[in-house]
């Protein structure tokens, strides 16, 4: 793929206070854009001055919703190496998604070149402190201008970035979830496997309902027969029960096969410790916690990575996990994936890419 480089005359000035960037609040200099017109497939790929995109009013996108999107990270090292994680996986998942909704495909080595070619022009961006890190959000969306909705022949791909600070400025504090009893966020056969900016928007309610009442984030059930846990707000989930690390089975295609879930899957079967993928119902949970053997819960994602939970609740019962702090897998788990992420723990998985 051949990438035209066109670089601002107008840089901004890069953060300099890593302690207030926060998450998707700022964006660096420049983005990736290419377009897909159908007989022609993908061309022009470019990265540009990061600006305002111009869309039509009747933009298939804004009325029907036809967007998937990405997220991964660049992480810079001690040593002054900027790195990736997994980024096939990303590039694979992106298109799962668009197959889904009749999207074109991307092929997986030019979706990994676009990344690693726009972080490498903002590279002075990629954060310094341990935690921090560029975010990269590439997405796709449907702009043809026709409100009948025929055959999309018209799409774009963009990839924009996004300096974070650490999610866990203040120590890793476990978060309050509670299973959520009314809306569902995916259901079979539908877009649940997917990164699609459509399931967070059905999650909206929810998510703000939780939040009025104390909890940062839902445990979704499944949409079916409203009785297994499925995953929480963005992130998936796993429990520790038994000395045994449980998270719900994404063969039913509700769930989003979060990357961090399988590399900590793989991670705990390299090790030989037990884990295991299989329906865990809501009654199961619940029973657990009343009598002790609920050990551990965290939500996984790239963004927070391990998101120790605290506090369960559903309809009436609340519980407190490992006494609201975070467990001793959860820890180790956090430990050794930013290790590899940032660096410091030499990578046997073969899972970090160099930027260049
Ligand atoms: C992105 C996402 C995850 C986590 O996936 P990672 O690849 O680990 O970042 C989990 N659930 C939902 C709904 C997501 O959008």
């Amino acid at each position: 793929m051949e990438i035209k480089i066109t670089k601002t005359a107008n840089p901004k000035p890069i953060p300099q206070d890593e302690s207030t960037l926060g998450f998707g609040l700022k964006f660096t200099d420049h983005m990736f854009l290419m377009d897909w017109d159908e007989g022609e497939g993908w061309h022009d790929a470019r990265v540009v001055p990061y600006g305002p995109l111009e869309i039509d009013p009747a933009s298939t996108v804004l009325h029907y919703a036809l967007e998937i999107f990405e997220g991964l990270k660049a992480y810079r090292t001690a040593e002054g190496k900027i790195q990736l994680f997994r980024p096939i996986e990303n590039a694979k998942r992106m298109n799962r998604s668009a197959a889904r909704f009749s999207m074109p495909d991307i092929p997986e080595e030019d979706f990994v070149e676009a990344v690693k070619a726009l972080v490498d022009v903002d590279s002075a961006w990629v954060p310094y402190g341990f935690g921090t890190s560029l975010y990269i959000r590439p997405f796709m969306f449907a702009d043809q201008v026709d409100l009948a909705l025929h055959k999309v022949k018209h799409y774009k791909f963009v990839i924009i970035l996004s300096p974070s600070g650490s999610y866990y400025a203040e120590g890793l504090n476990p978060v309050s979830i509670m299973i959520e009893d009314e809306d569902v966020r995916a259901v079979r056969g539908g877009t649940g496997f997917t990164k699609c900016g459509g399931n967070y928007a059905a999650s909206q309610r929810a998510g703000d309902r939780a939040m009025a009442k104390g909890y940062s984030q839902v445990l979704w059930l499944d949409g079916v027969e409203r009785k297994y846990v499925e995953e929480v707000g963005a992130m998936n989930i796993m429990f520790k029960i038994d000395g045994v690390v449980v998270t719900p089975s994404i063969a039913e295609g509700s769930i989003l096969p979060g990357i961090t879930r399988k590399s900590i899957l793989e991670y705990l079967r390299a090790k030989g410790i037990p884990c295991e993928e299989r329906k865990i119902s809501a009654e199961e949970l619940m029973e657990a916690a009343r009598t002790g053997r609920l050990e551990e819960a965290f939500g996984c994602g790239t963004a927070a990575v391990i998101s120790p939970v605290g506090t369960l609740a559903f309809k009436d019962e609340v519980y407190k996990i490992n006494g609201g702090k975070i467990g001793e897998t959860s820890q180790w788990l956090y430990d050794t994936l930013t290790g590899i992420q940032w660096g410091k723990i030499e990578d046997k998985m073969g899972w970090v890419v160099p930027v260049k």
